[in-house]
């Protein structure tokens, strides 16, 4: 009876977001940009199976420069699928343009002086996802590609990248190409040449319904998945106005909508939290990192109107980060289910166990209007994006 009364207080959320839905389905840890010795990595094939199998990796594409190396068998049930890095002019700044070609059956008929758009027509006509690679490390301008017609997505990491150069994250490149309307995902690979350099340090949550390669490309095409170098991310619903997050404990997580609109909540006493909420901690003593040590295992977001999309990024206390694919604002504003289908999602667990027990409810809620503006749920003052909303996503540069 007092469960009932807290949860009028609380509205059920509506909406789980895929890929953390109750979808059927397994995750799979993925190694989407790897090279052999067919290239110039160090590993022979079989050895980058076995590499990849007894770190706990469940899906591998092999992707060698300019050319398809065939999945070597091995004694394990690593799932390979086939892959090939495509080698392109970037056509303005005219240095490298990386293209994946991930999953495909054989080498993409493509040639380096092709167009972005026409590489990834020949990559998916070989069975296969085109992702552009590490866009920092070429020295892309985010001008000079303006069609992304068959692209699936870009590298948002590239530990390779990283470790080498200090360039393996392309946040500025996804945040532009996303406010200009291109719908592209974010993936997290090693781009792995060298083992022990830049193994393991970045891979790809892909939610498919069963351990294939068809399922995994298919979950790839759909979005139904999350780049990371270390956080996972347990649950992400929504109930129509407010974004809830569950994670592994992280130091900060941002929450992102085009450029300059986002807003951030960092673990730590000195760290104010503006339009969002942390979670109680478990004990329902206080909320989550509010002193200092503490982590964050999740976090309310209010969605803000004229947002176009909204992406998460956690950040680890060692730094290490993931990243959520784009929301956009059509999904995260469809409307409810039928009650029934919303009671047996992910996202009503999700907040089921995020509510309070009953007497904090009605607390919270008692305090709701008087709370300070740091711990207050409130919507953004006015609308932030109102004045470039109309017709902007169509516009170019
Ligand atoms: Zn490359
Ligand atoms: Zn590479």
């Amino acid at each position: 009876m007092a469960r009932q009364q807290a949860t009028q207080h609380h509205p059920l959320p509506v909406r789980s977001i895929a890929p953390f839905d109750d979808a059927p389905g397994v995750w799979l840890r993925c190694a989407l940009h790897t090279h052999t010795t067919n290239s110039d990595g160090w590993l022979p094939p079989a050895m980058l199976r076995r590499y990849h199998a007894v770190a706990g990796y469940d899906v591998l594409a092999i992707t060698d420069h300019d050319q398809f190396t065939a999945p070597p068998d091995g004694p394990d049930d690593l799932l390979l699928i086939g892959g090939a890095e495509l080698s392109l002019r970037a056509p303005a700044s005219c240095g490298p343009l990386h293209v994946l070609a991930i999953g495909v059956t054989g080498m993409p008929e493509a040639t380096r002086e092709m167009s972005l758009t026409e590489a990834a027509r020949t990559i998916r006509a070989a069975g296969g996802l085109p992702f552009v690679a590490h866009p920092v490390w070429s020295g892309l301008r985010t001008e000079e590609l303006d069609d992304f017609s068959g692209v699936a997505g870009i590298e948002i990491f590239n530990a390779g990248c990283e470790v080498e150069q200090g360039r393996g994250h392309a946040n500025a490149h996804w945040d532009i190409w996303l406010a200009k309307g291109h719908r592209l995902g974010g993936i997290a690979t090693d781009d792995l040449h060298t083992p022990g350099f830049e193994s393991f340090l970045g891979w790809t949550m892909v939610h498919a319904r069963e351990k294939s390669r068809v399922a995994v490309l298919e979950a790839l095409s759909q979005g139904r998945y999350y780049a990371s170098a270390g956080p996972r991310i347990l649950g992400l619903a929504s109930d129509g106005e407010r974004l809830t997050l569950r994670t592994t404990p992280v130091q900060s997580i941002a929450c992102l909508a085009q450029a300059p609109h986002g807003t951030q909540i960092n673990a730590g006493r000195m760290h104010p939290t503006v339009h969002a909420e942390r979670r109680r901690t478990p004990d329902d003593q206080i909320r989550e990192g509010a002193t200092d040590g503490d982590l964050l295992t999740g976090a309310t977001f209010t969605w803000l109107p004229g947002a176009r999309f909204l992406r998460l990024v956690l950040t680890d206390p060692a730094g290490r980060m993931a990243w959520s694919n784009p929301i956009w604002a059509p999904v995260i504003s469809t409307k409810e289910k039928s009650p029934a289908a919303a009671a047996s999602s992910f996202g009503t667990k999700l907040f089921a166990r995020a509510t309070p027990p009953p007497g904090h409810a009605e607390r919270n809620e008692a305090s709701r209007g008087e709370a300070g503006p740091r711990e207050r749920t409130t919507p953004w003052r006015g609308d932030p994006f109102g004045t470039r909303r109309a017709g902007s996503s169509t516009s170019s540069g």
